[in-house]
């Protein structure tokens, strides 16, 4: 890894009560007090985020949401903006993630325009990008990150993407037990820092954070983060237990 700073983001799903979320982010305030050099982010359920932004107040770690929804305001039932997000404490909005394209008829498209208001907004996205174990059995994986990435990032100008980080996550990886091989993992970021670098510039490639999301675990964190693309993880249900997930933050 070049002199990037490393993101390590527990992404906590439809998981955990209000005092749940409250207990979890201040035990977790305590196990990683003293981590250096490291980007700390967790992302519990909206109805817990002002909670826990309370709870790690002053601390190392940052508040990330789940999704944003890209109008100001109005009659969208069930979604939240961009203004509500920062007054709860936000920093980064995880978009794109593989569930919700999945479950939720997220698209290319819709990333595009969540990302875009996001960056609007000064909050930092994180791209959820990945293949299916269908696509990459029959060989498609590159094809489709390809596609995902630059619907994703449409007509984008350079200086928009400063804060932008990509969360590789192989959806055969996820939740599975099943973790891409480190190789398998530095290949895709490799592609994925190329196509940047071809999209937009090298210098905005080499800044750019890709990090690698499937079944992270405090046995599998040193050899990934070992490998000279790969800066971070996504961590879903390793992130849901503070004293596991500080072992993935202290992967070092
Ligand atoms: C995720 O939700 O982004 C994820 C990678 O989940 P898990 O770590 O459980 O595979």
């Amino acid at each position: 890894m070049q002199n990037r700073v490393p993101l390590i983001a527990g992404n906590w799903k439809m998981h955990k009560n209000c005092s749940e979320a409250e207990s979890t982010a201040e035990e977790l305030v305590k196990l990683v007090s003293d981590v250096k050099n490291v980007d700390i982010m967790i992302a519990p359920s909206f109805v817990s985020l002002a909670l826990v932004n309370k709870k790690i107040n002053g601390s190392n770690i940052s508040l990330g949401a789940q999704n944003i929804f890209w109008e100001k305001e109005g009659a969208f039932t069930g979604e939240i903006s961009k203004d509500m997000l920062i007054s709860a404490g936000c920093t980064y909005v995880i978009i794109g993630h593989s569930e919700r394209r999945q479950y939720f008829n997220e698209t290319d498209e819709t990333v595009n325009k969540k990302i875009k208001t996001t960056l609007a907004s000064g909050l930092k996205p994180v791209l959820c990008i990945g293949e299916t174990e269908q696509e990459r059995e029959s060989k498609k994986t590159f094809s489709v990150l390809d596609k995902q990435i630059k619907n994703g990032l449409q007509s984008f100008i350079l200086e928009d993407l400063d804060s932008l980080s990509i969360a590789y996550e192989p959806v055969w990886a996820i939740g599975t037990g099943k973790t891409a091989t480190k190789e398998q993992a530095q290949e895709v970021h490799n592609f994925i820092r190329s196509l940047i670098s071809k999209e937009f510039n090298s210098k905005l490639a080499s800044a750019m954070r890709i990090i690698y999301g499937g079944s992270v675990k405090p046995d599998n964190i040193s050899q990934l983060m070992n490998m000279s693309d790969i800066d971070g993880a996504l961590v879903g249900g390793a992130s849901l237990k503070s004293e596991t997930f500080s072992k993935i933050v202290k992967f070092k």
